[in-house]
């Protein structure tokens, strides 16, 4: 998507180890009306897919999240991170490797929330290694829950999520692809013409 390679390459910023600061518009400081494109976007996707269920990851993801679900009429579903030891038996609850962090934390939904009759569409700022969007995965399949496809605004091509998701056989629809990125070279984006 064009206008999203315009702005990532005009407020993004290149850290080192790869990690793409975008508090520009998306991390930290957020640009509504840019988002709500974004999500106009998705929808434009996954329209026919009789999704029943935004789901996410607390915290980036739910502000991409918010008018993807805004436009599906359905409800936006976001795991937390959950920091203590006592899960309740009325959560369903996956472990991720944290990409920015370094360390594993829990994600956790609530059962009520999330059931077999849902037809989910996972939600995510960025794909790096694949961790997040396969516990947002291994909790719909504890729930029974159908997922029609991941909804990704950048995708960090150069690594391998992305690429293990899809031979698993999901649908990963990413609006922005980077093949590659440095501070000195800057972002290069991958085609998608
Ligand atoms: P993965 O689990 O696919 O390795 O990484 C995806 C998650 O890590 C996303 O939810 C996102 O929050 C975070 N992440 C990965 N790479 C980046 C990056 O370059 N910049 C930012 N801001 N977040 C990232």
């Amino acid at each position: 998507m064009k206008l999203l390679e315009d702005k990532i390459l005009a407020e993004g910023r290149v850290y080192p180890g790869k990690v793409l600061k975008v508090g520009a518009f998306l991390n930290h400081q957020i640009d509504v009306p840019f988002l709500t494109v974004l999500g106009e976007e998705f929808y434009r996707l996954f329209k026919d897919e009789n999704i029943t269920k935004i789901l996410t990851v607390e915290t980036s993801g739910i502000a991409v999240a918010y008018p993807v679900a805004q436009l599906f009429n359905v409800p936006l579903l976001f795991g937390k991170k959950n920091k203590t030891k006592n899960l309740s038996d009325d959560c369903y609850c996956a472990k991720v490797t944290s990409y920015t962090h370094g360390t594993v934390y829990e994600v956790v939904v609530e059962k009520q929330f999330l059931t077999s009759a849902d037809h989910v569409l996972l939600i995510d700022d960025f794909l790096a290694n694949g961790c997040a969007l396969e516990g947002l995965l291994d909790i719909c399949a504890q729930a029974g829950a159908t997922v029609a496809g991941a909804g990704i605004v950048i995708e960090k091509a150069f690594q391998d999520g992305g690429k293990k998701l899809r031979e698993r056989g999901l649908r990963v629809e990413s609006l922005a692809r980077i093949a590659d990125m440095d501070a000195e070279n800057g972002i290069t984006f991958i085609s998608q013409d």
